[in-house]
Formats: C-alpha cells, structure tokens, sequence
C-alpha cells in the first residue's frame, strides 16, 4: 500500500534520513521505533506531503504522492486542536473536509474514549491527554486508509495508556484500517505490531525491520509471557546498540 524507496532528507546540510525504504502493506500495523531525534516526525511530515525529500519516492498504491497532502490521515505529534471548536466540532472536522458527517459514529468513539460527557466541551477544559484522544478520534474517523499516528500515547498514564492500545487494536480491526504508528515505547510496539522498523541515530538508517509473531486479538496478559519478554530484550538490546 505504502511503499519508501531511498528517501533521504537533510536540514541545513545536515542529514537526517538516510535512504530509508520500507513498505507498509494494506491492512498492516506498523510501527517506526528509534531515538529522539532520529527524524521519526520528519518521515511523517514527509510521507503527509508536508516536506519535500532531497532523495528517493513515496509511493501510495504505486502512486508518487511526494508533496501531495490529502492521501493519508496523519495525527502529529502535538496537539492541533481548534481551540475555539468543540470536542465533537474538532472530531468532524477531518470529514467536513470531504463533505460526509457521521455525528452518530463520533459520539460513540467519544464515549468509548471515556470522552462522554465532554462532547460539547473545548480544549481548554480537557486534560493533555484527553486532548490526545480527541485528535485521535478525528485521524480514525477521517476517510483515508492509511492512519499515520505519532507517538499518540505519550501523554498518558500507564494505565490510560494500555487501555488505549486495547481501544486501538479493537478499532483497527473495526474499521479495517492500515496503521503506521511512532512510538518510544518497546512494549506498545511489540504489543500493537505487525512489522517494527527499528531506525538508527542520526543521520537514521533502516536499522532492521523485525515481524512480530504473537497470534491476535491481542491483549495485555501477552506482556506477561516468555516469548514477549524474549522480544523485549531482544528490541531493547537492538535499540541500545543504535
Ligand atoms: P523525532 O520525531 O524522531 O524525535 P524529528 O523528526 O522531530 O525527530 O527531528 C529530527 C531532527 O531534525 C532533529 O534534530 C530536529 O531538530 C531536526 N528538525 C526537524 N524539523 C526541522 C526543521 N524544520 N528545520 C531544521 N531542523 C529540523
Ligand atoms: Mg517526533
């Protein structure tokens, strides 16, 4: 569905990705995992059409979209919601776009992220990681297929978070969608995908890209076994010597 080809990009001379190629198919969970710094936010940015590469392609179903926005849905790193907008203006927002409101399927991802009861609130009554949720919800109901979440859980609690992931594997399933995701997090990655891309320190590089075996649905009692401690380490000892 998504495919990298050698893309490079520096800023002010200095380079910050290194032709990185990796392909992301159609209905997969992938998640880039490096360092900060390594350029994860820049790929999106990239991939989103929102920066222009100095080398390489992008391609969307074999189609260049190198700056080009509109082809996927991309929730970045900080809050980009519209202050003077309500939760659920906010959530409409990505479909108002393109002309199609569903008002009945936002109010029900509102109470499934534990929002109910905040629908006609604004941002500044919310907590950092209530607004997480909600700009979380406007990227899942927008109608790309191709979801770009960067570090989405950063800002909540353990707890939040591992109910959030859940929210998220049972939402992905749902709604049939192809997810590239950012995180710091080890056990979310190993948790959540697929396909892990593993990048280097800058000027990041492809480091390795490792298929994650655990059989789904998935739930937290995996974090508990042999095999995904086995992976733990084996991530965590992969990421320390980057
Ligand atoms: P990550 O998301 O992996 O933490 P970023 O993609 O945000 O990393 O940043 C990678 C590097 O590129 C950092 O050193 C950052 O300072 C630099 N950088 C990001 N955006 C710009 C920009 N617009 N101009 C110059 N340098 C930038
Ligand atoms: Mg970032």
């Amino acid at each position: 569905m998504l495919q990298l080809e050698q893309v490079s990009k520096a800023f002010q001379n200095k380079s910050i990705l290194e032709n990185i190629s990796f392909t992301v198919e159609e209905g997969e969970f992938v998640t880039l995992i490096g360092p900060s710094g390594s350029g994860k936010s820049t790929l999106f940015s990239l991939i989103g059409g929102l920066l222009s590469p100095d080398g390489g392609d992008i391609q969307l179903k074999q189609q260049s979209i190198l700056n080009q926005t509109g082809f996927i849905s991309y929730m970045p790193q900080e809050d980009t919601l519209f202050p003077w907008r309500t939760v659920v203006q906010n959530i409409l927002l990505g479909q108002e776009l393109y002309g199609k409101v569903n008002q009945i399927k936002a109010q029900e991802m509102i109470d499934k992220a534990g929002l109910e009861g905040f629908t006609h609130a604004y941002p500044h009554e919310l907590s950092g990681g209530m607004k997480q949720r909600v700009s979380f919800i406007r990227s899942l109901l927008s109608p790309q297929r191709l979801l770009c979440l960067d570090e989405p859980f950063s800002a909540l609690d353990e707890l939040t978070r591992m109910d959030m992931q859940q929210w998220l594997l049972s939402i992905w399933k749902q709604l049939n969608s192809t997810i590239l995701f950012v995180t710091h997090h080890i056990e979310e990655a190993l948790l959540l995908s697929d396909k892990i891309i593993v990048l280097t320190e800058s000027p990041a590089t492809v480091k390795d890209i490792l298929h994650i075996p655990f059989s789904r649905p998935r739930t937290t009692s995996l974090l508990l076994t042999e095999e995904f401690v086995m992976w733990k380490k084996h991530l965590l000892r992969m990421i320390w010597t980057s």
